[in-house]
């Protein structure tokens, strides 16, 4: 009976945790992966970025099977049919895969671990998306950190003293790469029955988005803490969504972060952070993780939020942030907070409606990262700063963007008559509103 390895947030063969795991256990190891139609028929639009992107991910990961003179199966379907097909033809042993926290993917691994015990086959699940899980980076009293800074201090701590604790192959592999392609004998070798069907076979055209490439150069990593605030120019990695689909693994860009920065470290803990808070509090999801600011009275007004998506604000990098959003399915990391800041505070919108329009639209989109962005922004989430902190959007020009070259990048008609002359909502006014709002709901919390 086969051992079969699960790909769904890993798409690549070298530094894989439940992989190596499973080739480990013995073998022959049967790859698989399945696009989901749970979500894919969910999808309004058949141009989709993030499947071509994935499509084109999977097929590269097969490619690399083969080199090892193996291959990768791909299923299309809805994963309890296509698991129940699965144990009927392979009779696996055992599967094997990496974690996914997300409450929709954490039901359909509970139940397809159940199909498989009904068929007498295992179920391992292993950590590979992120560094530490929530029960590895806790308080002294066991409890869960809830505040980015002491939970990042702890976060190294704990890093230093693993990396010191454990050697070779067999123990922990913190900051190590898992040596997949060591034991790729152990994986079915041969030909796939199942190869990846074309997109347009499950419905989809490319939409012709540029993904941006794997590897970041030295000199970016070591200047990342002088050039990550300023939007107008190249000075983030863009590896959001290959740390969301694992074409990269964050091991490995830690370890390098490691040597060149420590800022751009401190980045990826802020991923970790965001995964272990939805692990420890999964009600994050749709709600504020300060219960007190559920009765928050929004706006919710529809035109304004349009005018938003659109990018029709009259406030120059609000509007620049959100046509580079739909433009290129990316906006700087600066630019995001500025956007949900005026949604939430000066538009008084639930953040929630920024939350989805956001997740509808970012390539790197990973649901832990943008629920606790928002909810930053909002004042609501994990921040020691209740809400009054409003960004004053201003003087983030001034300091972020104070040629104008963002703005001008992304709203040609800025500085012309075409421009409007005021924004919908003006910076004081919405300011002493916001404030208003949110301390009379809070006080009647
Ligand atoms: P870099 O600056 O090069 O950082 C490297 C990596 O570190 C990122 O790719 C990301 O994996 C991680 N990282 C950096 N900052 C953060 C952060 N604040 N929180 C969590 N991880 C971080 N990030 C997402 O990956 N997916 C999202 O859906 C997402 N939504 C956001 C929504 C809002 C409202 C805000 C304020 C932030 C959001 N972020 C999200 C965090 C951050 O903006 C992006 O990770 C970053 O802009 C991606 O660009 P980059 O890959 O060039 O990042």
């Amino acid at each position: 009976r086969p051992i079969i390895f699960w790909h769904r947030r890993d798409l690549r063969l070298e530094d894989n945790a439940g992989l190596y795991r499973a080739q480990k256990a013995g073998g022959p190891v049967m790859p698989i992966f399945i696009f989901d139609r749970e979500i894919l028929d969910k999808l309004p639009e058949k141009k989709d970025a993030r499947v071509e992107f994935i499509h084109q991910s999977v097929t590269e990961l097969a490619a690399a099977y083969q080199e090892h003179g193996s291959d990768l199966r791909v299923f299309y379907g809805h994963p309890k049919k296509v698991w129940k097909a699965i144990i009927e033809e392979y009779q696996p042993g055992a599967v094997y895969t990496n974690r996914d926290y997300e409450p929709y993917a954490k039901v359909r691994d509970l139940a397809v671990k159940d199909l498989l015990e009904e068929a007498g086959a295992s179920f391992h699940d292993f950590k590979d998306h992120i560094i530490f899980e929530s029960d590895e980076v806790q308080k002294n009293d066991g409890g869960p950190y809830t505040v980015f800074t002491p939970y990042w201090r702890k976060w190294r701590t704990i890093l230093d003293s693993r990396m010191s604790q454990f050697e070779g192959e067999e123990l922990s592999y913190y900051l190590k790469p898992y040596p997949n392609t060591k034991y790729t004998d152990r994986l079915l070798a041969g030909k796939s029955d199942r190869p990846v069907p074309s997109l347009a076979e499950m419905g989809f055209a490319p939409a012709g988005i540029d993904i941006p490439p794997t590897e970041v150069s030295r000199k970016l990593i070591r200047t990342y803490d002088e050039t990550r605030n300023f939007p107008g120019i190249e000075g983030t990695s863009r590896l959001g969504i290959h740390f969301r689909h694992g074409t990269i693994s964050i091991r490995e860009k830690a370890r390098r972060a490691m040597d060149l920065n420590e800022t751009f470290l401190k980045e990826l803990v802020w991923r970790d952070f965001y995964s272990n808070i939805i692990q420890s509090f999964p009600r994050v999801v749709d709600a504020p993780f300060k219960k007190d600011y559920e009765n928050i009275p929004w706006e919710n007004n529809e035109a304004d939020f349009k005018a938003w998506c659109a990018g029709k604000t009259g406030v120059p990098i609000v509007d620049a942030g959100m046509r580079q959003l739909n433009e290129s399915g990316w906006m700087h990391n600066r630019v995001r907070m500025i956007v949900a800041s005026y949604l939430t505070k000066h538009l008084l919108i639930d953040w929630r409606w920024g939350e989805g329009y956001f997740a509808d639209k970012l390539l790197d989109y990973e649901l832990a990262s943008n629920n606790g962005g928002w909810q930053w922004a909002a004042g609501c989430g994990t921040d020691a700063q209740p809400y009054f902190r409003i960004f004053n959007y201003d003087s983030q020009q001034k300091k972020f963007d104070a040629d104008y070259t963002y703005v001008k990048q992304w709203v040609p008609e800025y500085g012309t008559p075409d421009y409007p002359k005021e924004p919908l909502v003006e910076h004081k006014w919405g300011r002493e509103r916001a404030l208003r709002v949110y301390k009379e709901a809070l006080a009647e919390a």
